[in-house]
């Protein structure tokens, strides 16, 4: 079986959950969080790296931080991660869809200006499969600017990847966000993380992952907070992935190059493009024909694939209407391959071969 994404955990955080354990830890979150903490900063060179429980409450955090509520509207891509939209419905605030570029997945710029209202806070541009858009981000950055609009990353799929010009994707925003959850490329089971360079939002978030008190065990409050705070059962694993990241990023860049060579001269199956040299493919994202057949074709063979994203906007959950082409394609014909790290080049080559297998077979039909 060649599923389409299994977590990646060893001895190394057996033994590091072992030696805490066995060390007398308060597990809740202290010296172990911190430095998984420092780890991330350091990784990502941000001033404060802050780790809650899951990169949907980091998303909720940072509105709550920047106090978006009833009446405001946060723009979002019309492709993502449902948690996008719905941190914004948390809060009260409305999501506004915006379509995304058929080339990276991520917001399209136009589309951005065009929908900028007088209610406009927040844009959150989400990093898809570790893309950053085809645009200058400074661009982005100064149209926030001008019309007094915070930039916020959903850099949930993109931790390892970085702009052209080397800062690391999710540092740009005011604040960015990433996930931990299992199928991220790293993981502490469920986990989120907030990184800013401001400090005032920083010690705003910290109040608010902790009932609003200044510091644990005195019940004083001078702001409203919340629990989401993180473990340090948690951060023993989230240390020992983070020591694999970098070799898992080299990892993932050669699993896209090798299935992209394997699928070469197909006309029917084409992935994504990334751009190498900085950024790390989270999954492997292809558009397909006979999507439907391809992925009972992939099953019979014992190879798990996954519908990418439906339009947000025609999501139940939503449902309103609107032109967007793109995510709308996207949601026809979108579909992720097998792309969990520790595939070997033998497995990766038994997809591309059953692929091909199946889009011959349709030709000579
Ligand atoms: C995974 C993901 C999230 C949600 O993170 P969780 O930790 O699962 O809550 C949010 N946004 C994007 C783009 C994601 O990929």
């Amino acid at each position: 079986m060649i599923p389409q994404m299994i977590p990646s955990f060893d001895h190394s955080e057996t033994q590091a959950v072992t030696e805490y354990m066995e060390s007398g830890g308060f597990i809740t979150e202290y010296r172990k969080t911190e430095e998984f903490e420092g780890m991330i900063a350091e990784y990502v060179d941000a001033r404060h790296a802050i780790v809650v429980n899951n990169g949907t409450v980091s998303l909720i955090l940072m509105l709550m931080a920047l106090e978006i509520g009833v009446g405001d509207e946060v723009i979002v891509p019309n492709y993502t991660m449902i948690a996008t939209p719905n941190s914004v419905m948390a809060v009260g605030a409305r999501p506004i869809f915006v379509d995304v570029e058929a080339t990276t997945l991520c917001m399209d710029f136009q589309e951005i200006e065009k929908n900028i209202s007088p209610r406009t806070k927040a844009i959150f541009l989400v990093s898809a499969n570790g893309r950053y858009p085809d645009y200058e981000i400074d661009a982005l950055e100064a149209l926030c600017l001008e019309r007094g609009i915070v930039l916020l990353e959903d850099a949930a799929q993109a931790l390892g990847s970085r702009y052209p010009g080397g800062a690391h994707i999710g540092t740009i925003g005011k604040m960015g966000s990433f996930s931990f959850s299992v199928p991220k490329i790293i993981s502490t089971g469920q986990g989120g993380c907030i990184i800013t360079n401001d400090s005032e939002l920083a010690s705003r978030l910290r109040r608010l992952k902790d009932f609003g008190r200044a510091s644990g065990g005195i019940d004083i409050h001078d702001s409203i907070g919340f629990n989401f705070k993180f473990t340090d059962l948690q951060a023993c694993i989230g240390i020992e992935q983070m020591k694999k990241l970098d070799a898992r990023v080299i990892r993932k860049k050669e699993i896209w190059q090798r299935f992209n060579s394997g699928i070469q001269g197909n006309g029917h199956i084409s992935l994504f493009n990334h751009n190498l040299v900085s950024t790390a493919p989270w999954f492997i994202d292809a558009m397909v024909e006979d999507r439907e057949g391809l992925i009972r074709y992939l099953r019979q063979k014992e190879i798990g694939t996954r519908v990418m994203y439906p339009p947000i906007n025609e999501q139940k959950a939503y449902s309103r209407a609107g032109f967007y082409p793109v995510s709308a394609d996207i949601g026809k014909r979108g579909l992720w391959l097998p792309s969990y790290v520790q595939i070997t080049d033998e497995e990766i080559d038994l997809v591309c071969t059953s692929i091909n297998e199946f889009f011959d077979q349709h030709e000579r039909q």
